[in-house]
């Protein structure tokens, strides 16, 4: 997943939604603003499951390399 940029200033900012969710409250590097995240409780949910369903097939695909995980 592509990162998005800060939504006040626009710059591109290495936000992806693993960090999001590492990090619910960010701040822009560019322009300092605070950004929260908090909202996306069921993103995150999903996101988790995500992450969770691609743990158990790595798992039953040892020795595998996956590319880009859509
Ligand atoms: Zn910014």
């Amino acid at each position: 997943m592509a990162g998005v940029p800060c939504p006040s200033c626009k710059n591109p900012i290495s936000l992806t939604l693993g960090f999001i969710i590492e990090n619910p409250t960010s701040q822009c590097p560019h322009c300092g603003v605070v950004m929260k995240f908090k909202e996306d409780k069921e993103l995150f949910d999903e996101y988790r499951q995500v992450m969770k369903d691609i743990e158990y097939i790595k798992k039953q695909h040892k020795g595998v390399t996956f590319g880009n995980q859509k």
